[in-house]
């Protein structure tokens, strides 16, 4: 069976979905809504997508500026099964109604309410628990790094709770009207901050008390984070769990030279399109463990780490792989995810 799938905003993530979507066989991309005639829409069309907008009056500036425009948005929702909604946050649920009007499956962003879906999502967590869900919300960035760490580790030890402190990012490297900060921002300055409060739309049970900063940089997010296990475990044990685990790269810094997002991203230059790391950085060398204690450092990369998940919320709206292994060795395979950095 091929799905065919729209996606509404043609921003980071966007495009990054729509790429990844054509990549797929069992889905066809039929168009994305892009609203301002741009670059991005030039290299839309250069990569075979057609553009829709989001009202006629878009569509007339589209094509004043020799874009050649497929439809508008309800003409896109007549034609797809799925719409992966990659708006600005908040701007997907005010788009919700006209989704429901068009009878389409919905797949929303982290920076949507959690109550905008059915439920919210991360396929190490909970793909079989999304299947034939009409509509789904794919965490964000941070969350998603945090819940592949403890659904990893929790699935090979039990985890009882996390304290994790989120090092972010300012802004996306394009966000130009965002910076330069200079300064350490509390992020938000009463504790604790809403990333663990997200970790728990997928893990309604675990304790988990994170804080956050916003640093002057737009490359990755980093994690300092401290995980009690339900049982003891030696250091070797932590190491072969993550190293095992799908989407998640171990990088020892001693062999690579590698100790900052600065770094990753070098790395990532020579051997990945845009640079991406979809998969959560964990860096070998700063996992301790003190009996059922484990500390480590991790990093994220915010305009891609979503991606994978996209993809396979998709799957689980309709209803295309029966098991997250299944969804997980298709997107995995067909995005590059787990190839060598260097
Ligand atoms: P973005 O600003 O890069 O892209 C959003 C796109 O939507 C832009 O192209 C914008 O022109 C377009 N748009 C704005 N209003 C629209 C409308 N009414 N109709 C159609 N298109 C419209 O944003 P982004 O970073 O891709 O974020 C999208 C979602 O993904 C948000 O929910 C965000 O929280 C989430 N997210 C972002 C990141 C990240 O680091 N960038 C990571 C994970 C999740």
């Amino acid at each position: 069976m091929v799905v065919r799938v729209g996606v509404n905003g043609f921003g980071t993530i966007g495009k990054r979905v729509a790429h990844a979507i054509q990549l797929q066989d069992d889905m066809d991309l039929v168009g994305v809504v892009k609203r301002r005639p741009d670059y991005a829409a030039l290299q839309a069309l250069r990569a075979g997508i057609s553009i829709y907008t989001p009202s006629p009056e878009d569509a007339e500036k589209m094509e004043k500026a020799g874009i050649r425009v497929a439809g508008t948005i309800e003409d896109l929702l007549s034609s797809v099964d799925v719409v992966v909604d990659a708006t600005p946050g908040g701007t997907g649920a005010e788009y919700k109604k006209l989704y429901e009007r068009y009878g389409v499956k919905q797949v929303f962003q982290g920076g949507e309410k959690p109550h905008v879906a059915e439920a919210s999502f991360s396929t190490l967590c909970n793909y079989e628990e999304a299947l034939g869900k009409k509509s789904l919300r794919v965490v964000s960035c941070n969350t998603t790094g945090l819940l592949r760490l403890i659904c990893t580790l929790n699935k090979a030890f039990g985890v009882s709770s996390v304290r994790a402190v989120i090092v972010r990012r300012a802004a996306d490297p394009k966000e130009v009207k965002r910076g330069p900060v200079n300064a350490i921002v509390l992020n938000p300055p009463t504790l604790p901050s809403h990333h663990g409060e997200d970790v728990k739309t997928v893990l309604p049970k675990l304790d988990i008390v994170t804080f956050a900063v916003v640093v002057p940089t737009t490359l990755m997010h980093v994690h300092a984070v401290t995980l009690k296990l339900s049982q003891p475990v030696t250091r070797g044990d932590v190491v072969s769990a993550l190293s095992e685990a799908p989407r998640i790269m171990m990088v020892n810094s001693a062999l690579t030279g590698i100790r900052s997002t600065a770094e990753l991203m070098e790395a990532a230059r020579e051997t990945r399109r845009r640079s991406d790391i979809p998969e959560l950085v964990v860096f070998e060398d700063s996992i301790a463990v003190r009996g059922s204690e484990v500390l480590l450092f991790q990093a994220v990369h915010q305009e891609s780490i979503v991606v994978p998940e996209n993809v396979d919320a998709i799957r689980a709206v309709a209803g295309l792989a029966a098991s997250a292994e299944e969804t997980i060795r298709i997107t995995d395979s067909t995005l590059g995810v787990g190839q060598p950095l260097w």
